[in-house]
């Protein structure tokens, strides 16, 4: 029951994405009996069906109230896993995690009525998820109870959403018929949607796969912190990618110092092997250029470090980019300046369409092919290749201002 999945939830304004949120909650019994209790008080007192809605606008009030990023991410439970929800985009500080390397998602779920379609919000919000790499996405087509569960309905919308998803190289892991408000194919299959060859939403979650694994990957080990205890330098940080063991051989990027593990802890116990999604702390023989933003990588066949790159920007501020804007680039735990040096391509997000070459600007919500210079070397890797280390995010004066994905 340990393991967590990380799910973004979003959609068109409207579509759901509330009831859909509070549907989990209820169906998996993962809300406290004081809030199945206020639940029911609001519907009687409104001589209503209970609003599910009603309980993600708490989650939102609390959030703002508290402050804290902790209870925006909703969590529910099923008999296999934990997951967490958390509703985006429009929530900066989650992006700024993920791109950053503290929280990985593992997949998308999209939000759409079945009676509107898709919607420009809709095409904008999977440009999104496709800008910052989540490629696992499942399509809940909902308010299917609006349509008599019609199949024809399904289909049509079934038919335009994959065309979408086609151009966006996106291949989806569902496109399920849902009604969040009846509880309609949430926790499992129903009469009304028998034609529906298909598993219910909680199915669908239930077999994913979380993004880490462990296998046969290249080692990136980014520093966080450097510290010293008892005479001793103790490097922390998060293995991204692959392994890592006592006496292994290492190469530090962008510096290319070589040197060699000399011990690993974990949570202050001494282990041998360390693996992708754990956070460790280690010694080396030597080590006279590692610092917060290094790379650990293995010796054989490691990355390039570089100081020019184009990449995939998704831009969020409404200042635009344009050419030698300067920013801030962070990427897991590496902080360099950057200068934007050619916008190749500038895309329309809502109808992911080619609006001009060699732009001039990018301008809020729209995507765009983007070359950059930084002023130092920094490592950054095909998102295809070792997602953590090719995406990153730009930042403005504090504020985060671009997405991006290399590749
Ligand atoms: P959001 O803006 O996407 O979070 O949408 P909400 O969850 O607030 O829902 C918008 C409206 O659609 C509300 O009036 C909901 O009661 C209604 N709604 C949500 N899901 C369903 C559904 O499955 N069937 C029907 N008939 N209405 C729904």
């Amino acid at each position: 029951m340990n393991e967590l999945i990380k799910l973004v939830i979003c959609g068109h304004v409207d579509h759901g994405k509330s009831t859909l949120i509070g549907r989990l909650l209820l169906d998996t019994k993962s809300l406290t009996n004081e809030k199945v209790q206020e639940l029911e008080n609001v519907a009687s007192l409104n001589k209503k069906e209970p609003d599910l809605a009603f309980l993600t606008d708490q989650f939102e009030e609390e959030r703002r109230e508290n402050k804290t990023i902790d209870t925006t991410e909703i969590y529910f439970k099923t008999k296999k896993r934990r997951y967490c929800l958390i509703d985006t985009p429009g929530h900066i500080e989650f992006i700024k995690n993920m791109m950053t390397g503290a929280t990985h998602a593992d997949a998308g779920i999209l939000v759409i009525d079945v009676a509107e379609g898709i919607k420009e919000q809709t095409m904008r919000h999977l440009v999104f998820l496709r800008s910052v790499g989540i490629k696992k996405i499942i399509v809940c087509v909902n308010k299917m109870d609006l349509v008599d569960f019609d199949c024809r309905r399904f289909r049509d919308v079934e038919k335009s959403i994959l065309e979408f998803l086609v151009r966006l190289g996106i291949t989806p892991l569902y496109i399920l018929p849902l009604s969040a408000k009846k509880g309609v194919n949430i926790l499992k299959n129903a009469k009304a949607l028998a034609w529906f060859g298909g598993p219910s939403l909680i199915k669908a979650l239930d077999v994913l796969v979380p993004e880490i694994r462990k296998g046969h990957r290249p080692l990136r080990l980014p520093i966080q912190d450097v510290y010293r205890k008892d005479g001793e330098t103790i490097f922390v940080g998060q293995v991204e990618s692959g392994g890592v063991k006592t006496g292994q051989k290492i190469v530090a990027l962008p510096s290319g110092e070589e040197t060699q593990v000399t011990s690993i802890k974990i949570f202050e116990r001494k282990k041998r092997t360390a693996f992708a999604g754990e956070n460790i702390g280690l010694t080396f023989k030597d080590a006279k250029t590692i610092v917060r933003g290094t790379i650990i990588c293995q010796k054989e066949n490691p990355p390039c470090a570089c100081d020019h790159f184009t990449a995939s920007v998704f831009w969020l501020a409404p200042e635009p980019l344009s050419n030698n804007k300067k920013m801030i680039l962070r990427s897991v735990t590496q902080e360099v300046g950057c200068q934007c040096e050619c916008i190749e391509t500038r895309i329309d997000a809502s109808a992911f369409k080619v609006l001009e070459p060699n732009a001039q600007y990018l301008k809020e919500n729209e995507l765009g092919k983007v070359s950059f210079r930084t002023e130092r070397l920094v490592v950054l890797e095909p998102f295809d290749s070792i997602a953590p280390m090719g995406r990153f995010i730009l930042e403005c004066r504090g504020a985060v201002c671009g997405v991006g994905i290399i590749g």
